[in-house]
Protein backbone atom coordinates (compact mmCIF):
# COMPACT_ATOMS: atom_id res chain seq x y z
CA UNK A 1 0.00 0.00 0.00
CA UNK A 2 3.15 2.59 1.02
CA UNK A 3 4.05 1.41 -2.51
CA UNK A 4 1.43 2.71 -4.44
CA UNK A 5 1.35 5.59 -2.42
CA UNK A 6 4.77 7.01 -2.96
CA UNK A 7 4.34 6.16 -6.37
CA UNK A 8 1.15 7.76 -6.60
CA UNK A 9 2.89 10.98 -5.09
CA UNK A 10 5.76 10.85 -8.71
CA UNK A 11 3.05 10.83 -10.96
CA UNK A 12 0.83 14.01 -9.13
CA UNK A 13 3.18 15.44 -6.67
CA UNK A 14 3.50 14.66 -3.28
CA UNK A 15 1.14 17.36 -1.91
CA UNK A 16 -1.53 16.01 -4.09
CA UNK A 17 -1.40 12.75 -2.20
CA UNK A 18 -4.11 13.05 1.53
CA UNK A 19 -3.10 9.77 3.23
CA UNK A 20 -5.14 7.47 5.18
CA UNK A 21 -3.50 8.39 8.41
CA UNK A 22 -4.89 11.80 7.70
CA UNK A 23 -8.61 12.58 8.63
CA UNK A 24 -10.46 11.31 5.18
CA UNK A 25 -14.12 12.12 6.70
CA UNK A 26 -14.61 15.41 4.61
CA UNK A 27 -14.52 12.76 1.75
CA UNK A 28 -15.47 9.37 2.43
CA UNK A 29 -18.92 10.40 4.05
CA UNK A 30 -21.36 12.76 2.53
CA UNK A 31 -23.13 15.80 4.46
CA UNK A 32 -26.43 14.06 4.78
CA UNK A 33 -24.37 10.79 6.27
CA UNK A 34 -26.52 8.69 4.27
CA UNK A 35 -23.68 6.83 2.43
CA UNK A 36 -20.30 6.51 4.34
CA UNK A 37 -17.33 4.18 2.74
CA UNK A 38 -13.43 3.86 3.21
CA UNK A 39 -10.63 4.62 0.87
CA UNK A 40 -7.12 4.11 0.40
CA UNK A 41 -6.14 7.47 -0.04
CA UNK A 42 -7.22 10.74 -1.78
CA UNK A 43 -5.46 11.69 -4.63
CA UNK A 44 -6.08 15.85 -5.51
CA UNK A 45 -4.35 16.34 -9.21
CA UNK A 46 -3.48 19.97 -10.17
CA UNK A 47 -3.85 19.49 -13.82
CA UNK A 48 -5.77 17.61 -16.20
CA UNK A 49 -2.55 16.28 -17.33
CA UNK A 50 -1.85 14.61 -14.01
CA UNK A 51 -5.78 13.71 -14.15
CA UNK A 52 -4.82 11.07 -17.27
CA UNK A 53 -1.47 9.96 -15.95
CA UNK A 54 -2.80 8.88 -12.60
CA UNK A 55 -6.03 6.95 -14.10
CA UNK A 56 -3.56 5.05 -16.57
CA UNK A 57 -1.51 4.58 -13.62
CA UNK A 58 -4.73 2.78 -11.75
CA UNK A 59 -5.73 1.41 -15.01
CA UNK A 60 -2.37 -0.62 -15.41
CA UNK A 61 -2.42 -1.56 -11.76
CA UNK A 62 -6.58 -2.50 -11.72
CA UNK A 63 -6.88 -0.15 -8.82
CA UNK A 64 -10.41 1.82 -8.51
CA UNK A 65 -11.03 5.18 -8.78
CA UNK A 66 -14.08 7.23 -7.17
CA UNK A 67 -14.46 10.73 -8.35
CA UNK A 68 -15.13 13.19 -6.89
CA UNK A 69 -16.31 16.97 -6.81
CA UNK A 70 -18.19 18.89 -4.18
CA UNK A 71 -19.37 15.78 -2.42
CA UNK A 72 -22.84 16.91 -2.36
CA UNK A 73 -24.42 13.80 -4.42
CA UNK A 74 -27.35 12.41 -3.23
CA UNK A 75 -27.17 8.78 -3.81
CA UNK A 76 -24.11 7.52 -2.71
CA UNK A 77 -21.81 8.26 -6.69
CA UNK A 78 -18.65 10.21 -4.75
CA UNK A 79 -18.77 7.78 -1.74
CA UNK A 80 -16.41 4.57 -2.45
CA UNK A 81 -16.98 1.21 -0.44
CA UNK A 82 -16.23 -0.24 2.73
CA UNK A 83 -12.84 -1.72 1.37
CA UNK A 84 -10.58 1.04 1.97
CA UNK A 85 -9.01 0.16 -1.46
CA UNK A 86 -10.71 2.37 -3.64
CA UNK A 87 -8.71 6.12 -4.49
CA UNK A 88 -11.11 8.47 -4.25
CA UNK A 89 -9.98 11.30 -6.70
CA UNK A 90 -10.64 15.06 -5.67
CA UNK A 91 -10.99 17.25 -8.47
CA UNK A 92 -11.40 20.22 -6.25
CA UNK A 93 -7.84 21.56 -7.24
CA UNK A 94 -8.76 21.99 -11.03
CA UNK A 95 -9.94 25.47 -10.21
CA UNK A 96 -9.01 27.72 -13.73
CA UNK A 97 -11.77 29.73 -14.97
CA UNK A 98 -9.67 29.51 -18.29
CA UNK A 99 -11.68 31.87 -20.71
CA UNK A 100 -14.92 34.37 -20.59
CA UNK A 101 -16.23 35.24 -24.01
CA UNK A 102 -19.32 36.99 -23.64
CA UNK A 103 -19.29 37.77 -27.69
CA UNK A 104 -19.82 33.89 -28.35
CA UNK A 105 -21.63 33.73 -24.91
CA UNK A 106 -19.64 30.59 -24.00
CA UNK A 107 -16.87 29.81 -20.81
CA UNK A 108 -14.60 26.93 -20.28
CA UNK A 109 -14.03 26.08 -16.43
CA UNK A 110 -12.24 23.58 -14.95
CA UNK A 111 -14.03 20.69 -13.10
CA UNK A 112 -13.36 22.09 -9.82
CA UNK A 113 -14.78 25.39 -9.88
CA UNK A 114 -17.90 25.50 -7.77
CA UNK A 115 -21.22 26.33 -10.00
CA UNK A 116 -21.52 29.96 -7.22
CA UNK A 117 -18.51 30.81 -8.47
CA UNK A 118 -19.53 29.82 -12.04
CA UNK A 119 -22.62 31.84 -11.96
CA UNK A 120 -20.52 35.18 -10.67
CA UNK A 121 -17.91 34.77 -13.45
CA UNK A 122 -20.80 34.99 -16.02
CA UNK A 123 -21.98 37.71 -14.02
CA UNK A 124 -18.80 39.61 -14.13
CA UNK A 125 -19.47 40.21 -18.49
CA UNK A 126 -23.01 40.62 -17.69
CA UNK A 127 -24.20 37.30 -18.35
CA UNK A 128 -25.69 34.85 -17.08
CA UNK A 129 -24.88 31.15 -15.98
CA UNK A 130 -28.59 29.43 -15.37
CA UNK A 131 -28.26 25.93 -13.34
CA UNK A 132 -29.52 26.85 -10.02
CA UNK A 133 -29.70 24.21 -6.88
CA UNK A 134 -29.68 24.25 -3.46
CA UNK A 135 -26.11 22.92 -3.06
CA UNK A 136 -25.18 25.77 -5.35
CA UNK A 137 -21.98 27.15 -3.07
CA UNK A 138 -20.52 23.97 -2.60
CA UNK A 139 -20.89 21.66 -5.83
CA UNK A 140 -18.91 22.17 -8.90
CA UNK A 141 -19.22 22.28 -12.19
CA UNK A 142 -17.42 19.02 -13.01
CA UNK A 143 -19.91 17.17 -10.59
CA UNK A 144 -22.90 18.89 -12.23
CA UNK A 145 -21.87 17.18 -15.41
CA UNK A 146 -20.96 14.30 -14.06
CA UNK A 147 -24.63 13.81 -12.43
CA UNK A 148 -25.95 16.42 -15.26
CA UNK A 149 -27.79 18.23 -12.16
CA UNK A 150 -31.10 20.02 -12.85
CA UNK A 151 -32.48 22.45 -10.39
CA UNK A 152 -35.32 25.12 -10.00
CA UNK A 153 -34.18 26.69 -13.67
CA UNK A 154 -34.62 23.59 -15.94
CA UNK A 155 -38.50 24.70 -17.55
CA UNK A 156 -36.74 28.12 -18.34
CA UNK A 157 -33.07 26.18 -19.49
CA UNK A 158 -32.52 22.68 -19.23
CA UNK A 159 -30.39 20.66 -17.40
CA UNK A 160 -26.58 20.69 -17.50
CA UNK A 161 -26.97 18.43 -20.65
CA UNK A 162 -28.31 21.41 -22.44
CA UNK A 163 -26.35 23.72 -21.15
CA UNK A 164 -22.72 22.64 -22.29
CA UNK A 165 -20.97 23.14 -25.51
CA UNK A 166 -17.92 20.72 -24.81
CA UNK A 167 -15.97 18.86 -22.44
CA UNK A 168 -12.22 17.96 -21.85
CA UNK A 169 -12.43 14.31 -20.00
CA UNK A 170 -9.30 11.75 -18.63
CA UNK A 171 -9.72 8.27 -19.93
CA UNK A 172 -8.15 5.48 -18.12
CA UNK A 173 -5.81 5.09 -20.90
CA UNK A 174 -4.21 8.16 -20.10
CA UNK A 175 -4.92 10.25 -23.21
CA UNK A 176 -7.49 13.47 -22.88
CA UNK A 177 -10.07 13.99 -24.85
CA UNK A 178 -10.78 17.48 -26.16
CA UNK A 179 -14.37 18.74 -27.17
CA UNK A 180 -13.99 21.96 -25.90
CA UNK A 181 -14.96 24.80 -27.85
CA UNK A 182 -17.38 27.51 -28.39
CA UNK A 183 -19.26 26.09 -31.72
CA UNK A 184 -22.74 25.89 -31.77
CA UNK A 185 -23.02 23.71 -35.26
CA UNK A 186 -21.03 20.97 -35.67
CA UNK A 187 -22.08 17.67 -37.30
CA UNK A 188 -18.99 16.04 -37.28
CA UNK A 189 -19.89 12.59 -35.89
CA UNK A 190 -21.28 10.92 -32.48
CA UNK A 191 -22.05 13.28 -29.13
CA UNK A 192 -19.29 12.30 -27.26
CA UNK A 193 -19.96 15.30 -25.22
CA UNK A 194 -23.59 14.00 -24.53
CA UNK A 195 -22.51 10.53 -23.58
CA UNK A 196 -20.38 11.72 -20.90
CA UNK A 197 -22.66 14.18 -19.63
CA UNK A 198 -24.61 12.19 -16.35
CA UNK A 199 -21.89 8.83 -17.19
CA UNK A 200 -21.45 9.24 -12.98
CA UNK A 201 -17.69 9.20 -13.24
CA UNK A 202 -18.10 5.92 -14.67
CA UNK A 203 -16.85 6.08 -18.68
CA UNK A 204 -13.74 9.28 -17.98
CA UNK A 205 -13.57 11.79 -15.86
CA UNK A 206 -14.47 15.74 -16.77
CA UNK A 207 -11.80 17.99 -16.14
CA UNK A 208 -13.06 20.60 -17.74
CA UNK A 209 -16.03 22.20 -19.76
CA UNK A 210 -17.28 25.13 -22.10
CA UNK A 211 -20.67 26.49 -20.69
CA UNK A 212 -23.42 28.09 -22.50
CA UNK A 213 -24.12 31.67 -21.16
CA UNK A 214 -27.23 33.73 -21.52
CA UNK A 215 -28.58 37.68 -21.25
CA UNK A 216 -28.58 38.58 -17.83
CA UNK A 217 -32.09 39.42 -16.30
CA UNK A 218 -32.28 42.60 -15.70
CA UNK A 219 -34.59 41.39 -12.37
CA UNK A 220 -36.78 38.47 -10.59
CA UNK A 221 -40.23 38.77 -9.19
CA UNK A 222 -41.33 36.17 -7.41
CA UNK A 223 -44.51 35.11 -6.49
CA UNK A 224 -46.12 32.66 -3.89
CA UNK A 225 -49.87 31.37 -4.94
CA UNK A 226 -51.87 29.63 -2.67
CA UNK A 227 -54.11 26.91 -4.60
CA UNK A 228 -56.74 24.62 -4.40
CA UNK A 229 -55.26 21.67 -5.71
CA UNK A 230 -52.14 20.55 -8.04
CA UNK A 231 -54.66 20.60 -11.35
CA UNK A 232 -55.30 24.37 -10.47
CA UNK A 233 -51.47 24.65 -10.46
CA UNK A 234 -51.18 23.22 -13.72
CA UNK A 235 -53.77 25.41 -15.62
CA UNK A 236 -51.99 28.48 -13.54
CA UNK A 237 -48.86 27.13 -15.01
CA UNK A 238 -49.54 27.18 -18.33
CA UNK A 239 -51.59 30.67 -18.15
CA UNK A 240 -47.98 32.17 -17.00
CA UNK A 241 -46.26 30.42 -19.63
CA UNK A 242 -48.38 31.64 -21.84
CA UNK A 243 -47.97 35.24 -20.94
CA UNK A 244 -44.69 35.54 -19.81
CA UNK A 245 -43.19 33.57 -22.53
CA UNK A 246 -39.56 32.49 -21.93
CA UNK A 247 -39.42 34.97 -18.45
CA UNK A 248 -41.10 32.49 -16.78
CA UNK A 249 -37.86 31.08 -14.96
CA UNK A 250 -39.14 28.51 -12.51
CA UNK A 251 -42.43 26.93 -11.39
CA UNK A 252 -42.31 25.07 -7.84
CA UNK A 253 -44.74 23.27 -6.35
CA UNK A 254 -45.19 22.44 -2.44
CA UNK A 255 -48.28 21.27 -0.77
CA UNK A 256 -49.13 22.63 2.84
CA UNK A 257 -47.93 19.79 5.16
CA UNK A 258 -44.52 20.98 3.66
CA UNK A 259 -45.42 24.68 4.33
CA UNK A 260 -45.97 23.84 7.55
CA UNK A 261 -42.86 21.56 8.34
CA UNK A 262 -40.93 24.70 7.00
CA UNK A 263 -42.60 26.93 9.50
CA UNK A 264 -42.29 24.53 12.89
CA UNK A 265 -38.65 23.81 12.31
CA UNK A 266 -36.76 26.99 10.53
CA UNK A 267 -36.15 29.34 12.37
CA UNK A 268 -37.13 33.39 10.91
CA UNK A 269 -39.64 31.14 8.46
CA UNK A 270 -43.32 32.87 8.28
CA UNK A 271 -45.98 32.24 6.45
CA UNK A 272 -46.51 34.49 3.28
CA UNK A 273 -49.83 34.12 2.92
CA UNK A 274 -52.90 35.20 5.80
CA UNK A 275 -55.33 32.17 4.86
CA UNK A 276 -54.08 28.51 4.68
CA UNK A 277 -54.23 26.96 1.34
CA UNK A 278 -53.67 22.86 0.40
CA UNK A 279 -51.17 23.56 -2.36
CA UNK A 280 -48.77 26.25 -3.62
CA UNK A 281 -46.83 27.49 -6.05
CA UNK A 282 -43.85 29.79 -6.25
CA UNK A 283 -43.62 31.36 -9.41
CA UNK A 284 -40.20 33.44 -10.52
CA UNK A 285 -40.62 35.62 -13.57
CA UNK A 286 -37.12 37.40 -14.97
CA UNK A 287 -37.10 40.72 -17.20
CA UNK A 288 -35.49 41.03 -20.13
CA UNK A 289 -34.30 44.07 -22.52
CA UNK A 290 -37.01 46.17 -21.54
CA UNK A 291 -39.08 44.53 -20.07
CA UNK A 292 -39.28 44.95 -16.30
CA UNK A 293 -40.10 41.79 -14.10
CA UNK A 294 -42.11 43.77 -11.66
CA UNK A 295 -44.56 45.14 -14.47
CA UNK A 296 -44.85 41.97 -16.15
CA UNK A 297 -45.77 39.66 -13.01
CA UNK A 298 -48.05 42.45 -11.84
CA UNK A 299 -50.37 42.52 -15.00
CA UNK A 300 -49.99 38.35 -15.37
CA UNK A 301 -51.10 38.10 -11.30
CA UNK A 302 -53.86 40.52 -12.08
CA UNK A 303 -55.57 38.48 -14.74
CA UNK A 304 -54.68 35.27 -12.99
CA UNK A 305 -56.92 36.69 -10.66
CA UNK A 306 -59.67 38.01 -12.68
CA UNK A 307 -59.37 34.45 -14.06
CA UNK A 308 -59.95 32.66 -10.93
CA UNK A 309 -56.72 30.39 -11.03
CA UNK A 310 -55.77 31.30 -7.98
CA UNK A 311 -57.13 30.99 -4.59
CA UNK A 312 -54.37 34.33 -2.89
CA UNK A 313 -50.79 35.14 -3.66
CA UNK A 314 -47.88 37.79 -2.99
CA UNK A 315 -45.18 39.43 -4.75
CA UNK A 316 -42.35 39.51 -3.56
CA UNK A 317 -41.36 43.32 -3.21
CA UNK A 318 -37.78 43.00 -2.40
CA UNK A 319 -34.66 41.45 -2.87
CA UNK A 320 -35.41 40.24 0.64
CA UNK A 321 -38.37 39.21 0.45
CA UNK A 322 -37.58 37.21 -3.04
CA UNK A 323 -35.03 35.44 -0.70
CA UNK A 324 -37.65 34.30 1.94
CA UNK A 325 -39.87 32.88 -0.73
CA UNK A 326 -37.10 31.22 -1.95
CA UNK A 327 -35.98 29.70 1.57
CA UNK A 328 -39.13 28.89 2.15
CA UNK A 329 -38.91 26.17 -0.98
CA UNK A 330 -35.62 25.25 -0.36
CA UNK A 331 -35.79 24.52 3.55
CA UNK A 332 -38.54 21.89 2.77
CA UNK A 333 -35.95 18.96 2.27
CA UNK A 334 -34.12 19.94 5.80
CA UNK A 335 -37.33 20.74 7.48
CA UNK A 336 -38.70 17.12 7.04
CA UNK A 337 -35.68 15.80 7.89
CA UNK A 338 -36.31 17.56 11.37
CA UNK A 339 -39.99 16.48 11.32
CA UNK A 340 -38.80 12.86 11.11
CA UNK A 341 -38.19 10.23 9.02
CA UNK A 342 -39.03 9.92 5.45
CA UNK A 343 -38.67 7.93 2.56
CA UNK A 344 -37.34 9.84 -0.99
CA UNK A 345 -37.82 9.85 -3.88
CA UNK A 346 -36.56 11.82 -7.25
CA UNK A 347 -38.96 11.05 -10.21
CA UNK A 348 -40.41 12.76 -13.24
CA UNK A 349 -43.53 11.90 -15.03
CA UNK A 350 -44.83 14.12 -18.11
CA UNK A 351 -45.75 17.67 -16.98
CA UNK A 352 -49.34 17.31 -17.91
CA UNK A 353 -49.92 13.93 -15.92
CA UNK A 354 -48.12 15.45 -12.77
CA UNK A 355 -51.72 15.85 -10.90
CA UNK A 356 -52.80 12.26 -11.52
CA UNK A 357 -50.17 11.39 -10.43
CA UNK A 358 -50.04 12.47 -7.31
CA UNK A 359 -53.74 11.77 -6.58
CA UNK A 360 -53.37 8.27 -7.41
CA UNK A 361 -49.81 8.07 -5.38
CA UNK A 362 -51.65 9.04 -2.37
CA UNK A 363 -54.62 6.82 -2.95
CA UNK A 364 -52.45 3.88 -3.30
CA UNK A 365 -49.69 4.76 -0.28
CA UNK A 366 -53.26 5.88 1.90
CA UNK A 367 -54.81 2.09 0.98
CA UNK A 368 -51.57 0.14 2.60
CA UNK A 369 -50.07 3.02 4.95
CA UNK A 370 -53.18 5.00 6.11
CA UNK A 371 -51.22 6.72 8.53
CA UNK A 372 -48.21 7.96 5.96
CA UNK A 373 -47.93 11.23 5.02
CA UNK A 374 -46.71 12.34 1.72
CA UNK A 375 -44.90 15.84 0.75
CA UNK A 376 -44.66 15.61 -2.72
CA UNK A 377 -43.15 19.42 -3.74
CA UNK A 378 -40.59 20.10 -6.23
CA UNK A 379 -39.97 21.52 -10.28
CA UNK A 380 -43.37 21.08 -11.70
CA UNK A 381 -42.43 23.22 -14.23
CA UNK A 382 -40.61 20.01 -15.87
CA UNK A 383 -42.01 17.41 -14.20
CA UNK A 384 -39.99 16.53 -11.76
CA UNK A 385 -41.22 15.51 -8.35
CA UNK A 386 -39.58 15.13 -5.18
CA UNK A 387 -42.16 12.33 -4.19
CA UNK A 388 -40.94 12.11 -0.72
CA UNK A 389 -43.06 10.60 2.25
CA UNK A 390 -42.98 11.41 5.70
CA UNK A 391 -43.40 8.96 9.06
CA UNK A 392 -46.97 8.54 10.85
CA UNK A 393 -47.09 12.09 13.29
CA UNK A 394 -45.43 10.31 16.77
CA UNK A 395 -45.27 6.89 14.86
CA UNK A 396 -41.89 4.88 15.35
CA UNK A 397 -38.90 5.82 12.89
CA UNK A 398 -37.65 2.52 12.63
CA UNK A 399 -41.02 0.90 11.96
CA UNK A 400 -41.79 3.30 9.26
CA UNK A 401 -38.45 2.69 7.58
CA UNK A 402 -39.15 -0.80 8.03
CA UNK A 403 -41.52 0.12 4.96
CA UNK A 404 -39.17 1.55 2.20
CA UNK A 405 -38.98 -0.94 0.20
CA UNK A 406 -43.07 -1.89 -0.04
CA UNK A 407 -43.66 2.34 -0.58
CA UNK A 408 -40.91 2.67 -2.82
CA UNK A 409 -42.26 -0.41 -5.14
CA UNK A 410 -45.71 1.24 -5.08
CA UNK A 411 -44.16 5.19 -6.19
CA UNK A 412 -41.69 3.42 -9.02
CA UNK A 413 -44.54 1.06 -9.90
CA UNK A 414 -46.59 4.05 -10.71
CA UNK A 415 -43.87 6.23 -11.87
CA UNK A 416 -43.57 2.97 -14.76
CA UNK A 417 -47.24 2.88 -15.36
CA UNK A 418 -47.49 6.68 -16.00
CA UNK A 419 -43.90 6.14 -18.52
CA UNK A 420 -42.18 8.23 -16.30
CA UNK A 421 -38.59 8.12 -15.29
CA UNK A 422 -37.41 6.83 -11.76
CA UNK A 423 -34.51 9.51 -11.40
CA UNK A 424 -35.04 12.77 -12.82
CA UNK A 425 -32.47 14.52 -11.33
CA UNK A 426 -30.22 12.99 -8.91
CA UNK A 427 -28.61 10.71 -10.66
CA UNK A 428 -28.32 6.55 -10.06
CA UNK A 429 -25.41 5.86 -7.96
CA UNK A 430 -25.27 3.23 -5.65
CA UNK A 431 -29.06 4.13 -4.23
CA UNK A 432 -30.90 3.08 -7.48
CA UNK A 433 -28.28 0.88 -9.07
CA UNK A 434 -30.54 -2.41 -8.91
CA UNK A 435 -33.30 -0.40 -9.72
CA UNK A 436 -32.42 0.77 -12.55
CA UNK A 437 -32.02 -2.71 -14.30
CA UNK A 438 -35.70 -3.67 -13.68
CA UNK A 439 -36.57 -0.26 -15.33
CA UNK A 440 -34.14 0.31 -18.12
CA UNK A 441 -34.84 -1.25 -21.63
CA UNK A 442 -32.93 -4.15 -21.90
CA UNK A 443 -31.57 -3.18 -25.14
CA UNK A 444 -30.27 0.69 -23.52
CA UNK A 445 -28.43 -1.40 -20.68
CA UNK A 446 -26.67 -3.69 -23.07
CA UNK A 447 -24.97 -1.07 -25.10
CA UNK A 448 -24.60 1.27 -21.98
CA UNK A 449 -22.62 -1.96 -20.72
CA UNK A 450 -20.95 -2.04 -24.26
CA UNK A 451 -20.19 1.58 -23.81
CA UNK A 452 -18.78 0.83 -20.61
CA UNK A 453 -16.39 -1.75 -22.02
CA UNK A 454 -14.53 0.34 -24.41
CA UNK A 455 -13.99 3.09 -22.22
CA UNK A 456 -12.97 1.37 -19.02
CA UNK A 457 -12.17 -2.28 -20.37
CA UNK A 458 -10.66 -3.07 -16.61
CA UNK A 459 -13.87 -1.77 -14.62
CA UNK A 460 -11.52 0.49 -12.18
CA UNK A 461 -14.08 3.71 -12.86
CA UNK A 462 -16.39 4.13 -10.03
CA UNK A 463 -17.37 0.16 -9.88
CA UNK A 464 -20.46 -0.45 -8.23
CA UNK A 465 -22.27 2.85 -9.34
CA UNK A 466 -24.70 3.08 -11.93
CA UNK A 467 -24.57 0.35 -14.06
ZN1 LIG B 1 -34.77 19.20 -7.09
Amino acid sequence: MSETIDRLSTIVGGTSVIKPSEDLDAYTSEPRGQFHGRALCVVEPETPRDVAAFLSFCHSRNISVVPQGGNTGLVGGQTPDSSAQQIILSLRRLRAIREIDPTSDAMTVEAGVTLLETQQAAASVNRYFPLSLASEGSCTIGGNIATNAGGVHVLAYGMMRDLVLGLEVALVDGRLLSTLGKLRKDNTGYDLTRLFIGSEGTLGVVTAATLKLYPRPRGHSVAFIGLKDPSQALTLLSFVRERAGPALQAFELMPRLGVDFVLQHIPGARDPLSGSYPWYALIELAGFVDQDADTLAARIFEQVFVSGLAEDATLAHSLDQAASLWKLRESLSEAQKRAGASIKHDISIAVDRVPDFIAMAGRRLAECFPDIRPVPFGHMGDGNLHYNVSQPDGGDKKEFLAKSDEINAIVHGLVREFGGSISAEHGIGVLKRDLLKEVKDPVALDLMRAIKATLDPAGILNPGKLL
